[in-house]
């Protein structure tokens, strides 16, 4: 036997003995969405996120996301209302955000590689672009003069250290994310003389992170540089963005951040922070923290077999849509997500069994040695924290298998 994650909170036993999501039968979601696979987004879950957000942290930093965890439509038309703005990381997701009514000047466009024309449209919209480079430094400025519009411009920052406990790491070692540090400051005054406007700095040292004193020391540290950088532009940011980074607990031993504890360390920070940032405004951007634990994807039963003495649920689903329950989206190791049988939810564990997918590869394993109650063809299937990276970030065109469906509730 393995273990597996802990259920996020907010699920429920429908009156049938099934899942509950939202108070909605986890069956008659599936019979409106017409068939598995089938991810199922509750807003209540990412509204009450947001609340606790807004309750912990200090008043008056804002809260981004970061549309690159969870790029469906309807969820970004509804995040919109709640939100203070987006990170984008391509012309695309600007594109969706614009199609879904978001107000796009509170938009920043990061990630490397952006080209001529994505540096364009983020110009003309008045998105906020994050340089991660001299060279794209300089390929903004010229658009913009050719556009005769005055860019709106922040610094990606490549900081000397890393988020500890994060399990991606982004600062600290070579990359091509951001500037290095030490050359930050001339390619603001660059910005500056060119006559763009200078928005502020970027720093993201990190995903994945659970622990809180690690992401506070990452923001007393991204701070300090921030503060020491505007000392040597001897120009006070309009805003700096901290980045993303906050984690959801995935596997067996995880615990959710202090997010109380967090927010008393930045107001604390803030309140005897750096003198070049005192009417700066602090940004965080989220993506997995907002949205990961309110999604959830449902696979049907389609086969039961054994093997050497072991039992497989194969199901209609797998890796194609949710690659990193299999354990194949950056993990070392490979542990179980928090997963049920979603159609005897109310049932206890009786049997060992693992839950693969249906492509035609060994790695398409969705929850290994995990106590379940007896399934069997039929039953329905659910994988946890599946809101954000799930299937925008798994490579469904493999194999040609069916495509999933998404729903909003
Ligand atoms: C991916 C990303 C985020 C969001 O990261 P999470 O770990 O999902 O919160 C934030 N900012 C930038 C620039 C990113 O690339």
């Amino acid at each position: 036997m393995k273990g597996m994650g802990p259920i996020p909170p907010g699920f429920d036993v429908s009156q049938q003995g099934r899942l509950a999501i939202g108070g909605y039968d986890c069956e008659e979601l599936v019979a409106e969405a017409r068939g598995t696979p089938l991810f199922v987004y509750d807003n209540n879950l990412v509204g009450a996120k947001i609340a606790r957000f807004r309750h912990c942290m200090p008043a008056g930093v804002l809260l981004h996301y970061a549309v690159k965890a969870n790029p469906y439509p309807p969820l970004l038309e509804w995040l919109c209302r709640y939100v203070d703005g987006f990170d984008v990381a391509s012309v695309g997701e600007l594109l969706a955000l614009e199609k879904a009514g978001a107000d796009v000047v509170a938009v920043s466009f990061a990630g490397p590689g952006k080209s001529n024309n994505e540096l364009k449209v983020a110009i003309k919209d008045g998105a906020t672009i994050h340089l991660e480079s001299e060279g794209e430094a300089r390929r903004a400025l010229d658009i913009a003069g050719q556009l005769g519009k005055r860019p709106r411009l922040s610094v990606r920052v490549n900081p000397p250290f890393a988020l500890k406990g994060a399990g991606m790491k982004m600062g600290g070692y070579a990359s091509q994310f951001g500037v290095d540090h030490d050359r930050v400051p001339d390619l603001v005054r660059g910005i500056i003389d060119a006559g763009a406007e200078w928005r502020g700095l970027h720093l993201f040292a990190g995903s994945q992170c659970l622990d809180w004193t690690a992401i506070a020391e990452t923001y007393r540290q991204a701070l300090q540089l921030a503060g020491d950088i505007s000392d040597a532009v001897g120009v006070h940011p309009t805003e700096v963005n901290l980045g993303g980074g906050l984690g959801i607990p995935y596997f067996e031993g995880d615990e959710e951040v202090d997010l109380d504890c967090l927010g008393r360390a930045l107001g604390d920070q803030l309140a005897d922070g750096p003198p070049a940032l005192a009417t700066t405004q602090i940004i965080v951007e989220l993506g997995r923290w907002l949205v990961g634990e309110a999604g959830v994807y449902l696979t049907r039963i389609v086969d039961r077999t054994t093997s050497r003495g072991k039992t497989f649920l194969v199901t209609d689903g797998g890796l194609h849509h949710m690659l990193a329950a299999s354990g194949n989206f950056g993990q070392l190791l490979r542990r179980n997500f928090p997963v049920a049988i979603a159609s005897r939810f109310g049932e206890a564990a009786t049997e060992e069994a693992s839950i693969v997918g249906c492509l035609c590869t060994p790695l398409d394993m969705l929850a290994d040695e995990v106590a379940l109650p007896n399934a069997d063809v039929g039953d329905l299937v659910a994988i946890f924290c599946a809101g954000a990276y799930g299937l925008s970030a798994s490579p469904q065109a493999f194999l040609n298998q069916a495509h999933a469906q998404e729903m909003l509730i």
